[in-house]
């Protein structure tokens, strides 16, 4: 295969950005014109997940094609080992130039560096919004400015510098919008005068439900701190009008922060019109997980409950791509590596454990096309949002969830135990997963049904803990 068949991938990933904030997903809170454009003249992945919703375990996938019991991480306290195949060496193998810039966080610094890029300049653990120190190959410096545009600069600096005659694959990281949420200048006094409107379950008592729901110590109106908030609270308020101040602190600054990722995504999409690129490059907005904008009460992630479980994923290459396209078909964030392999024309290697989702993007799923997924949250009780260890199976109409509650020896996790418990959803009747009916005897069939598909799908992803 030639040279001049193989696209070029431009890969932008944000941190918990959730699709429910972005308007190419039907926002009720924000509008994202850039990001829109992509959707608009590619296709909206409206059933994307993640495995593992939380953010090293879920770069992992991404990068291995494997999921985290196989690529060994687990949880946020542990290392992908760099001596691994990864899609970027293989890339890198077949002829591509490759390069990641922002946020890295699989690995303590000069430790676990990354592996398989040609240029890499990553922010140190989480990073910081302003005047972030970067690791440029090794070398520790600091920038001055805001990270969204200094990310955004360094990737353009390398498109600029890059060797022509070469494809190249760009991972393009942002650190935003992670907590604690911290905006720029630009876009500081956005939302000042509105109010952004509550979702559905905000106040979401957690009754008919696990345990494990009502345990979890991340809700808006109890368990954020002074830096989440920034300032503090007027004073007399009731409980509840506090709930509803909190909320307005947490998510204009949430989205404000957004306002700059999707500025920046314009500013690489200009770029690529610009240079006559846009033909014959694929570029992916995702995130490595979703997030809960208040739904159920919660920010963070962790849950296999929709907000969190769901990854946006929106893709263009108009060499293969129709514009305007939608798709409710199933695809995984391990499944990303082979669709760059695949359309790279580079054989899959054995150990990748996902699916090529060219044939989705390209209007031909096949019949036997995936219609369920394997989740699997290991960190249990870990600080500060102590949520119970669990693992479970979505189809397109249920979701299945088993609390097993242990440690099981993973790394940042807890040694304490907590009673087994199930939760079954019917999205279609409870889409905003409010009702557990796991022992509601007219769903009894359902369970058996779903504990065989739950048990089919460990064993064929090979987790045997
Ligand atoms: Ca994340």
């Amino acid at each position: 295969m030639g040279k001049n068949v193989q696209p070029n991938i431009l890969f932008i990933m944000s941190d918990d950005h959730a699709a429910h904030a972005m308007s190419c997903y039907d926002s009720k809170i924000n509008e994202t014109p850039n990001l829109d454009r992509i959707a608009n003249e590619g296709m909206r992945f409206d059933n994307c997940f993640c495995t593992n919703s939380i953010c090293a375990p879920s770069r992992a996938a991404i990068l291995t094609g494997e999921y985290n019991h196989k690529n060994g991480v687990k949880t946020l306290g542990d290392n992908l080992d760099g001596r691994r195949p990864n899609v970027q060496k293989i890339m890198r193998e077949n002829g591509y130039q490759t390069a990641l810039v922002g946020k890295w966080h699989l690995g303590h610094e000069d430790i676990h560096n990354p592996t398989g890029f040609d240029y890499w300049n990553v922010l140190p653990g989480q990073g910081d919004y302003h005047d972030p120190d970067m690791i440029e190959m090794g070398e520790r410096k600091k920038y001055n400015g805001y990270v969204t545009d200094i990310i955004t600069d360094l990737s353009l600096d390398w498109l600029k510098n890059r060797a022509k005659d070469k494809p190249f694959m760009l991972m393009c990281h942002h650190k935003a919008p992670h907590r604690p949420w911290e905006p720029d200048e630009k876009h500081a006094r956005m939302y000042e005068d509105v109010d952004i409107p509550e979702p559905e379950t905000f106040h979401d008592d957690y009754s008919n439900r696990s345990n494990a729901a009502k345990e979890a110590t991340m809700r808006v109106d109890r368990d954020f701190n002074k830096t989440d908030l920034k300032v503090d609270p007027p004073e007399n308020l009731s409980p509840e009008e506090l709930k509803g101040w909190k909320y307005q602190r947490y998510i204009k600054d949430y989205l404000r922060v957004v306002a700059s990722i999707d500025d920046n995504v314009g500013r690489m999409l200009n770029y690529l019109d610009e240079e006559g690129l846009t033909e014959n490059t694929m570029v992916i907005y995702t995130s490595d997980q979703g997030f809960f904008l208040g739904d159920h009460g919660w920010y963070d992630k962790r849950f296999m409950y929709e907000e969190s479980l769901r990854m946006p994923f929106i893709v263009r290459y108009p060499k293969a791509i129709k514009t305007g396209t939608k798709t409710s078909d199933f695809a995984l964030n391990v499944d990303f590596a082979e669709t760059f392999l695949d359309y790279a024309g580079i054989d899959i290697p054995d150990f990748m454990q996902g699916t090529s989702l060219r044939p989705v993007m390209e209007e031909r799923t096949p019949d036997d096309w995936q219609t369920s997924l394997y989740y699997r949250y290991w960190e249990h009780l870990s600080e500060p949002h102590k949520v119970v260890s669990h693992y479970g199976v979505r189809t397109e109409r249920f979701k299945l969830i088993y609390y097993y509650g242990e440690s099981l020896g993973a790394s940042n996790t807890v040694d304490e135990s907590r009673t087994p418990e199930w939760e079954l959803f019917d999205l279609e009747t409870d889409p905003f997963e409010m009702n557990n009916v796991y022992d509601d005897p007219g769903y009894a069939e359902t369970v058996d049904t779903l504990k065989k598909e739950l048990y089919r799908l460990k064993e064929k992803v090979g987790d045997h803990e």
